[in-house]
């Protein structure tokens, strides 16, 4: 399916992207992550990956910075020649209250989550278009789509990313490149496991499955978005949150 195929994972050290990595690694996909800061948890990482006897390459890049970002793809580029797979899921959260909100706090998560987005995906899709083939991922939230109380700079910037990756389908379609977005409903990382246990009761009683998603769950719809057999879908906004929203 995604066999010799390379992929970019961004945010890629922990949590959801992580498992993405994991789950296009084991079916045969090279493997590009980016990291803030290094640690020797990326390097086991990395061996990790080699492991499935795909290569693996980890770059230092915050994408919020645009000229990082240039940089990191040109190194996938002159390594892999070609990028098939882009996976848009670095992203962090700021919540507080409206009324409390710093203009910093509204920045910071506009800048990684939707610039971040942006910025990686402007310098991919340059490839893309030459080569007349790609699949671009952009992980996104329920929250995007319902809002929630305490995160309107992560909502907004979540909104932000479907109305993006909607416009940015619709450019690229004609040169055979597919832009998908992810929408995770309330999945088991280290953004989840700082929320107070009431908080984390009151989220499960508004899951219809009565349990919370394993990040396994969305590397496997991210493996599908990957693979060939998405080639006709773009566009779309597809949930993985146990039935958490129903439009
Ligand atoms: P996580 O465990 O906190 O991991 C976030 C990842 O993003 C880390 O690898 C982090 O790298 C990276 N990152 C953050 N800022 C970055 C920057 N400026 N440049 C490059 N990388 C950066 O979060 P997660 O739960 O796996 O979330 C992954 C994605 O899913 C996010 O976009 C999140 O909004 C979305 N999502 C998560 C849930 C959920 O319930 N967990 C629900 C809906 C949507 P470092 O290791 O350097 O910090």
């Amino acid at each position: 399916m995604i066999k010799n195929k390379n992929a970019i994972v961004t945010g890629g050290t922990r949590g959801i992207g992580r498992e993405i990595a994991r789950t296009l690694a084991q079916n045969g996909a090279n493997i590009a992550i980016n990291y803030r800061n290094y640690s020797e948890e990326i390097e086991k990482l990395v061996e990790e990956l080699k492991s499935f006897g795909v290569k693996v390459l980890a770059v230092k890049c915050d994408v919020s910075k645009e000229e990082e970002v240039s940089n990191f793809v040109k190194e996938v580029k002159n390594n892999f020649e070609r990028i098939d797979i882009l996976v848009n899921n670095a992203g962090i959260t700021k919540d507080g209250l409206i009324i409390r909100m710093s203009e910093k706090d509204f920045n910071d998560v506009i800048d990684i989550n939707l610039k971040g987005t942006f910025n990686t995906t402007k310098a991919v899709s340059a490839v893309m278009v030459k080569q007349r083939y790609g699949k671009i991922i952009n992980i996104s939230s329920v929250v995007g789509v319902t809002g929630n109380a305490g995160q309107c700079n992560y909502a907004a910037s979540k909104a932000g990313v479907i109305g993006f990756s909607k416009s940015v389908a619709r450019e690229l379609a004609a040169r055979n490149i597919n832009v998908n977005v992810i929408a995770p409903g309330y999945i088991n990382t280290d953004m989840t496991s700082v929320l107070p246990e009431k908080v984390k009761e009151e989220v499960l009683k508004t899951i219809p499955m009565k349990k919370i998603g394993d990040p396994k769950e969305v590397a496997n719809l991210a493996l599908f978005l990957s693979s060939n057999l998405s080639d006709y879908i773009t566009g779309q906004v597809i949930n993985v949150d146990g039935g958490m929203v129903m439009l």
